[in-house]
Order: C-alpha cells, then structure tokens, then sequence
C-alpha cells in the first residue's frame, strides 16, 4: 500500500525522524515495524500564524516493496564531431545550454570573458580587500556567472516557461545536495556552488564540447540577416551554426556593440535601490513572532514585502538570510552591491535588495539617449554611489531608520560587507524617484512586520543590478532574434530571466530552439 500523507508539525517534532516514523505508521494504520519505508518528498515552512509549522509531503509504503529509488542520470554523448554551436557565457544560462546542445548532439563552444571559478576567487579576495576592481573578473564576470557566488537561491515565478525540475535534478547530478529537490525554497550556497559549477564544465568537456575562459566577445559575424559567429578580443573568428548569447546583464558593451552593429534592442521596465540588512536574530524575531528568534530548529528566516508606491512597485528582492552583502561592480568607477549566502545561512546578518520599478519614461533626460538610455541612468546611479561612497569599493551607508526620517546617520551598525562603509546621506542623493519611494515603502514594510525600521539595520548603496534595463527582441516561436537568423538571445541580459533557475531554464530552451534550427527537425 502507498499513500501520500502531509504532517504539520512543530520544528522539533519535524526534526524527530522516530516521531515522523510512528506518526506515517498511525496515519496508515499500522504498527511502524509493518511501514516498509517513507520518504520526505517536499518540505516547507508555514510562518504565517504565531505558531510556527512545518509542513511535510511524505510518500510511504507499508507491506508493499517501495520502488527502488534511482537518483536521475544524465547521458552526455560524444558530440566532438558534431555540428558547433557558439554559446557566449558561462552563467547559467550559458551552462545550462551547453549541457542541453549536448543532450541533444551538437557541440558547445563556451566562451567567456572571465576565469574558472578556482581563478575567479582570487579576483574577489582582491575586490574585498579593496585592492582592485578586475573588470573581467568579479563578481558579475567569470564561469559560472553572477550566480556562482551567490545565495543559490533556485526559486522561480517562471517554472511554465520550461523544466523547473530538470534544472534542480542537473544541479543535483553535479554536486548539490538533494535537499533542493525537496525543499519549497531550494538553494545551494556560495560555499558549494563553485564545485556544482566545474562539475558541469567537466560535463561539457568530457563530452567534446569546449570551454574557454579569457575570451572576451567584441563582435558579431553577420551575413546579411544571418549570424555566422563571433570575433573575440583577440581578433579571433568564431563560427557555428548558431549562437547562443548568455551575456547576462552586467555585460553593457554587448549591448553598446548590437547597438552600433544595428541589431535591435529594446527598452525595458527594469528596477534600482538599495541593500538592506538587518542582524539576522531580529527578522527571525519577526517573522517566527518569537523574542526568542529561531530556536534550535528553523532555519535562519527570510521575507518577501512589497507595495506600490505612486504607481510604482517597491520590492524586496534577492533577500540572503544568514548572508554578506558583496561588491558587484565591474569597473572601477562603479558602486554596486548585492548578496550572498553560505550553504548554512549562518551569518548573523539577513540581507535584501529593496527596489524601485522604474519603467522607460521614469529616467527624464536620459529618455533622449534612445534605447540605451536606461543603461545610462543605472552607470550614472552607480556613479553618484561611488563618489559618495568611500575610497574604491568602501560602500555608502546610512541606517535605515535615519533613511525613513531623512537624517544623517553618525553611527552605523555592524555590517557584514567586508570593503567597509562610510556613513552618507542616501535619502538626499538618491534620485527623488527611488529615494521618496524607498522611504514609503519602508514606512510600508515596518507597518507588515513591526521593528523593520530601526537603527540596527542599515542602507547601503546601491542595487542597480537587478534586471536589465534593455531587452535584446526574440521571436515568440524560434527564440531568434527578430531580425537574425541564428542568434538566441538567451537569459537575463537578453530579457528573458531572471535568476539562476529561470536562466538556466532559458538555457536550455534556447538549445532546443537552436538544435531545431541547425537540424531542421522539431524537438516535440
Ligand atoms: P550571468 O550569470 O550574468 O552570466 C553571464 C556570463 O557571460 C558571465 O559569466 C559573463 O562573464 C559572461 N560574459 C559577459 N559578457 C561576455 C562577453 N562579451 N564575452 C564572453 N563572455 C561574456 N539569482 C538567483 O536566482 N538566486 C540567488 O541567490 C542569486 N544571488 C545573486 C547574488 C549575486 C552576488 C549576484 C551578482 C547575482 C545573484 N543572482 C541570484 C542573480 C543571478 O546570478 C542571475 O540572475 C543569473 O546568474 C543570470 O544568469 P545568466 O546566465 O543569464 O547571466
């Protein structure tokens, strides 16, 4: 006999695997020696009331043999002699590609302006130092993408757009642990990603696919309408029979070059802020309604607030609990931040974008600089962040409660991110559009969870990277670009994603519209 049974439980009893056992075998009625086995197949939390439950999905077997569990495998077949396909990026969505052209039979070309994750860490050791901004290797640019050192959070409002499941089950193959199958919020952590990540590059190369990393694409090879390649930095030709382009949206010289090689792009609502952060202790006071924070058994807790402000959605966004707020610029003259988590969540602090829609017709003067005007609205932001921040990549800050009232802050609190702060009046430099929004929305969010707005959380600035200001246009149907042949904008800097999973989904759909294109055949 099978039966799908869900318990709510308290968070010790859901950590009692004895309990659990007893408490399946009375729900089907048998004494727990006759319960063959069960198995925790979802796991979330329900925070919503004072009291704090689990909620577990289990799939159980009493005097019935269960089927034998197999972990899901994936083939890679040899694709050396296949036709070539280009994919540009190795993000996510650039990863997830590779692997499904695989699948499929046709052989990625990897390229990618940054280093090996092994390499990249240097990089970021460097830029948290506040010893130097490498501008092709950061925390934006290198293998693995911005994803690799992150939270590794894999939630995604997306999962109609493609296999949501796929996505964990290929993480899972490489490395990640099989809690994301099972967990409501899967993530995987910073501490383990960058494993995950040369799992899959050794994948992709075992396979006869290829990987290069310091290769930087410049340029596009057009004939007419048609893509045949790409030329790097180094001058080098690239061809395929198609090319994927997973640049992410940090990349602003790829869209500077389809601009000036004609290739349309399009403006996009897209969104900017702050960071936030909080000791980790009071959001889980908050969200667990306990004085006593946690306890023992829950997990470190996260949120998710937003409202409208005049018109405009206020948002938190990329929230990290038990995290670091890191630097993300990739120049030099830029201020950017954003969030990482270990695999553990046990940092004292709880971090969150907190972000302000702004939609095309939100960037006045800049509107006149065409479709590439929002990019130059979110350079001059990082701009005004950097020059009222402190030296190199020693960030602005404020503390929260200072923000909403409009005052300057003469101490900060503690912060996790490690280049420094220096206090600065945000709620007086930031545009009036976000600035005046934030401030409400905050006044918004204290009233939904009393005690966000204090003087123990702070400010910092800023979160321009959110999304991508500009949308590189694809056919509904082919996933092509509207005007060339061949060319799969693909992930979040072309539009189409955002965040790891819905990247990485894109990737993959991307590789089955363009295996479409180089066979002629329909994948369905
Ligand atoms: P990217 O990951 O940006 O990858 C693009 C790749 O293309 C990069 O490796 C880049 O170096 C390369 N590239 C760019 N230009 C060129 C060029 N000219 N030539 C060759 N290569 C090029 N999302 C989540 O879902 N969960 C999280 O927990 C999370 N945390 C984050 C934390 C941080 C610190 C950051 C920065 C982002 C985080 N994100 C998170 C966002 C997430 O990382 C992105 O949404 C995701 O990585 C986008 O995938 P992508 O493949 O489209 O692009």
């Amino acid at each position: 006999m099978k039966r799908e049974i869900v318990l709510r439980l308290s968070p010790k009893d859901a950590a009692d695997d004895k309990l659990i056992k007893s408490l399946v075998a009375k729900k089907m009625k048998v004494s727990p020696d006759k319960l063959s086995a069960f198995r925790v197949v979802k796991r979330s939390i329900d925070a919503r009331q004072k009291i704090v439950l689990v909620q577990l999905h289990i799939e159980a077997y009493a005097n019935a043999k269960p089927p034998k569990e197999k972990p899901v495998v994936f083939e890679y077949p040899d694709v050396s002699n296949k036709p070539e396909v280009v994919v540009v990026g190795a993000g996510p969505g650039g990863y997830f590609a590779a692997l499904r052209l695989v699948e499929l039979g046709l052989k990625p070309i990897v390229l990618e302006r940054g280093k090996g994750v092994n390499e990249r860490k240097k990089d970021l050791a460097l830029l948290n130092r506040n010893e130097s901004v490498n501008t092709e290797s950061n925390y934006a640019f290198g293998e693995g993408g911005a994803g690799t050192f992150s939270d590794g959070k894999l939630y995604t409002r997306s999962t109609k757009r493609g296999d949501f499941r796929k996505v964990l089950e290929v993480f899972h193959f490489h490395g990640a642990s099989g809690d994301i199958l099972i967990d409501a919020h899967p993530h995987i952590g910073t501490d383990k990603l960058p494993e995950v990540i040369k799992a899959m590059r050794q994948s992709i190369i075992d396979a006869g696919g290829e990987v290069h990393f310091d290769t930087k694409v410049t340029n596009v090879l057009l004939d007419g309408q048609k893509i045949t390649g790409v030329e790097t930095q180094s001058g080098d030709k690239i061809t395929g029979d198609a090319v994927i382009l997973a640049t992410g949206h940090s990349a602003r010289d790829i869209y500077y070059m389809l601009d000036e090689s004609n290739v349309l792009l399009e403006a996009k609502t897209w969104a900017m802020g702050v960071r936030v952060e909080h000791p980790q202790d009071l959001i889980d006071q908050i969200q667990y309604h306990s004085p006593k924070g946690r306890g023992d058994y829950l997990p470190a807790a996260s949120y998710s607030l937003s409202c409208q402000i005049e018109e405009r959605g206020v948002y938190s966004f990329c929230m990290c609990p038990g995290g670091f707020i890191v630097p993300a610029m990739t120049d030099a003259d830029e201020m950017v931040v954003n969030g990482m988590s270990p695999s553990k969540r046990n940092s004292p602090w709880a971090n969150s974008g907190m972000v302000v829609e702004i939609r095309p017709d939100d960037i006045g003067e800049y509107q006149n600089k065409g479709v590439l005007g929002g990019l130059e609205y979110q350079k001059e932001l990082e701009r005004l962040a950097f020059v009222n921040g402190g030296q190199g990549v020693v960030a602005p800050a404020q503390s929260l409660a200072d923000f909403v009232d409009g005052q300057l802050s003469f101490d900060l609190p503690e912060c996790s991110y490690v280049p420094g702060l220096v206090a600065s009046p945000l709620h007086f430099w930031l545009p009036e559009n976000i600035g005046q929004r934030l401030r409400k929305g905050f006044e918004y969010f204290d009233r939904r969870a009393r005690g966000f707005v204090t003087n123990e959380a702070l400010v910092v600035g800023v979160e321009s990277r959110t999304s991508s200001p500009v949308r590189i246009p694809r056919d509904r149907m082919s996933f092509q670009h509207v005007q060339i042949a061949g060319l799969y904008p693909c992930g979040e800097g072309a539009g189409y994603a955002g965040g790891i999973a819905s990247s990485a989904i894109d990737g993959e759909k991307c590789a089955e519209k363009a295996w479409e294109f180089v066979t002629g055949k329909s994948i369905d």
